[in-house]
């Protein structure tokens, strides 16, 4: 079964997504996904369309289909609450990945916070309804949540509400995080069942992108805390059979486990952990030296 892996990169204004593709090629990755600029911030730059050129070439001399490529829209565009702020934003981040040629952009669909979860949905319905058109050459995938606080999108009929009200809904995909619906109560260790009802409610075309995450937490604790690929409360052999999957094949597997510290104290992440958890993945079997050797890496 081919594979289609990578994790999220960095975009840098320096080199921006050449840097991007390096970064992903030095993981031995088939794919990746990045943020067009600060996730927690608006200041946008525009877009180096020389490094675009450059970077296109570089994915097709080394098997990156673009197509599989993700951009993750800013974390800080909240729908829900209804302000125009987030809807412009968030058409200015489609425009960009239009310009660079990016077909699949992973939205967090919002938290309601202090309106009502029914107003906050519609309101996420209004905003889409306001950027999407039949024209437009991208789908915007929203992302499972794990039901932190206030947040939207953490059980599937969540997003199929979203998407049955929605115009242009021929535009709409889901991101799967693992992490995230284990911690918003799915059962992965019975992934089957939960295909199957992922299928029966929104319909597993509709599925375009998975995020690969272990969790600190156990099912249902609403926490959204990633781990290490088999490291956590999912295990490795959950983690493999969902990678592996049959009919998710053609589905990009996006890993945002974290960095690796300096040492078990220290909190400051300072090394990312996606070659080794490629080869890893790769391998089928499970190393449980694995963040002694990449710590080893850089000592
Ligand atoms: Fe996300
Ligand atoms: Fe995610
Ligand atoms: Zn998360």
């Amino acid at each position: 079964m081919k594979l289609i892996i990578g994790s999220h990169v960095s975009f840098k204004k320096e080199d921006g997504l050449l840097g991007s593709v390096k970064e992903a090629l030095s993981y031995k990755a088939n794919t990746f996904m990045f943020y067009t600029g600060a996730p927690q911030n608006a200041k946008r730059l525009p877009i180096n369309m020389e490094l675009v050129d450059e970077a296109k070439k570089m994915m097709i001399d080394n098997g990156i289909d673009i197509n599989n490529v993700i951009v993750h829209a800013p974390y800080i565009i909240n729908l829900a609450n209804g302000d125009d702020f987030a809807v412009s934003f968030l058409r200015q981040e489609v425009e960009r990945c239009i310009k660079i040629g990016i077909n699949k952009l992973v939205l967090h669909p919002g938290s309601y916070v202090s309106l009502s979860k029914e107003e906050g949905l519609n309101n996420i319905v209004l905003g889409l309804n306001k950027i999407l058109n039949k024209d437009m050459n991208i789908k915007i995938l929203l992302e499972t949540m794990a039901g932190k606080g206030t947040e939207i999108g953490c059980s599937f009929e969540d997003l199929k509400y979203i998407i049955d009200n929605v115009k242009y809904n021929e535009k709409l995909g889901v991101c799967l995080d693992t992490c995230h619906i284990n911690d918003a109560g799915y059962d992965i260790s019975s992934f089957d069942n939960v295909m199957m009802e992922f299928d029966n409610i929104i319909g597993i075309e509709r599925l375009l992108c998975l995020h690969i995450n272990d969790s600190k937490n156990i099912r249902g604790s609403k926490k959204d805390r990633h781990e290490n690929f088999g490291f956590g409360t999912l295990g490795f052999d959950n983690l493999l059979k969902i990678v592996y999957y049959p009919k998710l094949e053609s589905v990009p597997k996006i890993l945002e486990t974290p960095y690796v510290s300096k040492d078990d104290d220290s909190k400051e992440r300072l090394y990312p952990p996606y070659k080794e958890e490629i080869e890893m993945i790769r391998n089928k079997e499970f190393d449980a030296d694995l963040i002694s050797k990449i710590r080893s890496k850089y000592i």
